[in-house]
């Protein structure tokens, strides 16, 4: 049987997104460095003009091959401004005739194609391929040693996997269907989920500081990470101290960089119960304001001073929220302003 042309559509422009990540060298750079397709790293990187503009009636829109140009709204999150970016970008790569998005649709392949235009058709699935591709979710599924069957189906762990991949859980539960990693009726069950429900979980008695920041629960395996989001997301950070042995966490650090350290908890593991377990320590802190900078934990005994061999915990944040106006961060630091 022929393919449809919706079909058709489809597998160009998701090999399009895959050739870009082959030409870009992205799964290297992204796996090795901060974990998240920087879409507007990339667009800069092609010379494709990009600004921001306060648009209220689209959220973003394309110039017509063969200019080539991108226009995003700032009047949405950071999550939406991405996948906005990287659906212009197939637009561009695609070399389509121009177009005004007024909604994205996350589903990717699985989006339903009955009267849509074709062109939409494959920017949706180049947008959902070259952010969440499937070595994207190999690579954090790997780093936080989860299992398909352990651990995707719960909607708390695919809120945190949304998070570091710096998109949306809705997309990133779409990508688990059309990855073939979850069947779709698991991922109905997921979407079924209010986010609002699974922050408060995590963040205790503290909430982020607004209703679209986000809670990170962050362990021992995040060690290293880059987190992008919102400068008033909630850092939840939880990690094993062998308090037998004096050690512990010093987090002078946290507050010397400019975070708020809202709690600071500490629980030994009652199961099994025994002299030198682990505790695990419960930090829940605001990031410095301008949600940007490093820092590093070290777990030490506090009369021994540092030592090479100490175990250290670092976070490198990009909370800087949705890009403001103007040029893209990427571009401004490309040209040092
Ligand atoms: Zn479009």
């Amino acid at each position: 049987m022929a393919r449809s042309p919706a079909a058709a559509a489809r597998l160009d422009a998701v090999a399009a997104a895959k050739q870009l990540h082959r030409d870009l060298d992205l799964q290297r750079r992204v796996t090795e460095g901060s974990g998240f397709v920087d879409v507007f790293e990339v667009i800069s990187e092609l010379d494709i003009p990009l600004v921001f503009k306060p648009l209220t009636s689209a959220l973003g829109l394309c110039l017509p091959a063969p200019l080539r140009g991108i226009m995003i709204t700032t009047k949405r999150g950071l999550h939406i401004q991405r996948f906005t970016g990287a659906h212009e970008l197939g637009h561009a790569v695609l070399e389509h005739r121009g177009s005004v998005d007024r909604e994205m649709l996350y589903r990717g392949s699985l989006t339903p194609t009955a009267g849509r235009d074709l062109q939409e058709v494959a920017a949706d699935a180049f947008a959902a391929e070259f952010l969440l591709p499937r070595w994207l979710y190999r690579h954090h599924i790997r780093a936080q040693e989860w299992t398909v069957a352990g651990h995707l189906r719960n909607p708390d762990v695919v809120y945190q996997l949304s998070l570091r991949m710096g998109a949306s859980y809705e997309a990133v539960c779409w990508g688990l269907v059309g990855h073939q990693i979850l069947p779709e009726s698991e991922v109905d069950e997921l979407l079924k989920v209010k986010v609002a429900k699974l922050k408060s979980r995590l963040g205790g008695e503290f909430r982020p500081g607004s209703s679209w920041s986000d809670v990170w629960r962050l362990t021992a395996k995040d060690n290293g990470a880059c987190l992008i989001g919102n400068p008033d997301d909630l850092l939840r950070i939880e990690l094993e101290e062998v308090a037998g042995g004096g050690y512990q966490w010093q987090i002078d650090a946290l507050r010397q960089a400019g975070y708020l350290v809202l709690s600071d908890e500490s629980a030994f593991s009652r199961d099994p119960l025994h002299y030198g377990a682990p505790a695990v320590r419960t930090l829940i802190a605001r990031p410095p304001e301008q949600g940007t900078g490093e820092v590093t934990l070290r777990e030490s005994q506090p009369w021994a001073g540092e030592n090479p061999a100490d175990p250290t915990f670092a976070l490198a944040l990009s909370l800087q929220g949705p890009e403001s106006g103007g040029l893209s961060r990427a571009n401004r630091r490309r040209f040092g302003m």
